[in-house]
């Protein structure tokens, strides 16, 4: 198996907090770069770019900030061969990680088992679910949360 590009979906949760550890943990050991991608639905999208004196250049400089907050307040400390690339994408989450993934050599997929909504009677959140589903590229899941157990 080759790692050499890992692709890392973030809704800046705990499990993706700890997805981004494991991954620059990976890239460090494997010289492989990452991908951080975050997906907002068509709806999120419509209620943002409704608001006043917000254009979408803005909103996505926003995430791409909070994505560079979050890798380096989770894995700055790893040494990785490039600084990771930050992408944003308007759809359904599942489907738009399982697009990117294929059609950009992405190896591995690093989530988490739950994200923002993080209940622990479900087994696996919707969009990790409607990843395995959509690809059959690697899927590393991660679970941060003792009260998952
Ligand atoms: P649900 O959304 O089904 O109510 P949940 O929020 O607990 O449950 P998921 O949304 O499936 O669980 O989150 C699992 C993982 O999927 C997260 O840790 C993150 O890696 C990824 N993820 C979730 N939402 C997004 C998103 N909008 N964009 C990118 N990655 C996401
Ligand atoms: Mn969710």
């Amino acid at each position: 198996m080759e790692i050499s590009h890992i692709l890392v979906p973030t809704d800046f949760s705990p499990f993706s907090d700890l997805a981004l550890e494991h991954a620059a943990s990976l890239a460090e050991k494997f010289g492989a770069k990452i991908t951080i991608l975050h997906v907002l639905t068509l709806a999120e999208v419509n209620a943002l770019t409704s608001q006043p004196g917000n254009p979408w250049e803005n909103i996505v400089l926003k995430i791409q900030n909070n994505m560079r907050e979050e890798f380096e307040k989770n894995a700055g400390n790893y040494s990785i061969v490039e600084e990771p690339v930050l992408e944003v994408a308007v759809g359904e989450p599942a489907e738009e990680i399982a697009k990117f993934a294929e059609e950009n050599g992405v190896n591995l997929i690093v989530m988490g088992t739950h994200g923002r909504t993080g209940l622990a009677s479900i087994f696996l959140g919707s969009v990790t679910i409607g990843v395995i589903k959509k690809t059959c590229l690697p899927i590393m899941v991660v679970k941060c949360a003792e009260s998952l157990k």
